[in-house]
């Protein structure tokens, strides 16, 4: 854990968080500003900064985090759904601890941007 991560602390328990999925390895709770109808992050309980800092070694996780996901989409009722991870300031990423956005619960516009 880092104690400077905010998201190490909901992993740690240690700020709230509306959970909705949790195993091992991988921790989902709603976005507190959300974007859409269904918004939640989906994050490895295991530090990581960012997709840029996805490795042979520790790959396992991302595999973890879209499990989590497909059963996740299942389990909301999701009948599609979008999965964004922003990555580095100049890609929008605020919390620099890997998550997935999953968002859905309506119709999302065809364009990212
Ligand atoms: P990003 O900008 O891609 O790094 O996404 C970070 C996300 O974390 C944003 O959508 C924030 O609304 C969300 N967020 C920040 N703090 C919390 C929190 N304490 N609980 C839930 N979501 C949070």
């Amino acid at each position: 854990m880092l104690t400077d991560c905010i998201f190490c602390k909901i992993i740690a328990s240690v700020i709230p968080s509306d959970k909705v999925y949790e195993d091992e390895f991988v921790l989902a709770f709603r976005d507190i500003a959300p974007a859409a109808p269904v918004h939640i992050l989906v994050v490895p309980k295991t530090h990581v900064a960012s997709a840029a800092d996805v490795t042979p070694e520790n790959s396992d996780l991302v595999a973890a985090c879209f499990r989590a996901i497909a059963q996740i989409a299942r389990e909301q009722g999701m009948e599609g759904f979008r999965v964004i991870s922003n990555s580095g300031a100049e890609g929008g990423q605020t919390v620099f601890h890997l998550h997935f956005h999953l968002l859905g619960g309506k119709q999302l516009p065809a364009n990212l941007l």
